[in-house]
């Protein structure tokens, strides 16, 4: 793995036990990397046979660097997985896969219909493509900086819109002022997608009384979970945060490695 800081990272411990589970001769680890090195270090991994995963800040630059692109990096602009085919550099973004994973387990093979996703960087846009791919058409996006929504609904929303060949669907991806929402009529999800929950301390991403949702899907993930899953539980919502995504997410990064299924079990029991 390589990003900067990635001390935190659970995918070492996720990837070594799928590894021991599999007996695979390989080895996963975490290594900080600066921007200029990405490049050559993805690159050098790729050549001598292996591959491996991107993590903050560098998931938007190993897009640039990629020969062969899925569309999932290709909608998001971001690459979490990366590995050699043919001497070419290939990468997915399996946080999309992982989502669309994770929601399924949450909600059942029945999408929500009418979801609000909090943030709009490189996780938002993720979730966003998920959300669009699994047939949801009313997405309203909130994000501290509204700019960045924009440009998210633009590039992701608008993508989807175009290839549906309906003109019309632009409309339900909408960006709305995080202090406007609570005048929006209910929703059946809230996504959080920002960083929010990741310290101790941090504000709430949405106080359950500012909007009206019935479930709550934190993509963070925190030792006995983040605050605003018990908070939303405790108001009586279905409430998740981000481990199973994570395994789900890894899971995907495995099949494209090693060609085979990822443990799930094994990698959720190592969390
Ligand atoms: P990112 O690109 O840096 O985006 C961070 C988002 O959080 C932005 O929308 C940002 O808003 C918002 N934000 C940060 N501080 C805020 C504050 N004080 N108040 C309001 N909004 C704030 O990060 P990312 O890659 O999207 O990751 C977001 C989170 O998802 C991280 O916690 C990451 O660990 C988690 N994640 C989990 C999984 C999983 O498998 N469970 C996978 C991927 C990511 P601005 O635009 O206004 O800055």
């Amino acid at each position: 793995m390589l990003g900067d800081p990635v001390a935190h990272s659970l995918s070492p411990r996720i990837h070594t036990a799928a590894i021991e589970a599999c007996g695979l001769d390989a080895t996963y680890v975490a290594r900080r990397c600066s921007a200029a090195e990405l490049a050559s270090a993805m690159r050098e991994l790729a050549d001598a046979g292996g591959g491996g995963n991107v993590t903050l800040p560098h998931k938007r630059a190993a897009a640039e660097v990629l020969d062969l692109r899925t569309a999932a990096v290709e909608r998001t602009g971001a690459c979490n997985t990366f590995w050699a085919q043919d001497g070419a550099l290939c990468g997915d973004n399996t946080d999309v896969v992982g989502f669309a994973a994770a929601l399924e387990a949450f909600v059942g093979a029945e999408p929500p219909r009418r979801v609000l996703l909090l943030g709009a960087g490189g996780a938002a846009a993720a979730v966003l493509v998920a959300l669009l791919e699994s047939g949801v058409r009313d997405v309203v996006v909130a994000n501290r900086t509204r700019g960045r929504a924009e440009t998210l609904v633009r590039e992701v929303g608008g993508a989807e819109a175009r290839g549906a060949g309906d003109a019309g669907d632009a409309g339900r991806v909408r960006v709305v002022e995080p202090a406007a929402l609570v005048d929006e009529a209910p929703f059946d999800l809230a996504v959080n997608a920002t960083s929010l929950g990741l310290h101790d301390g941090d504000p709430l991403p949405l106080a359950v009384g500012d909007a009206r949702f019935a479930a709550a899907f934190d993509l963070v993930y925190a030792p006995g979970e983040t605050r605003w899953v018990r908070e939303a539980r405790a108001a009586g919502l279905a409430a998740v945060d981000g481990r199973e995504m994570l395994v789900r997410q890894a899971a995907a990064a495995f099949e494209r490695w090693w060609g085979r299924e990822g443990p799930v079990e094994v990698m959720r029991a190592a969390l």
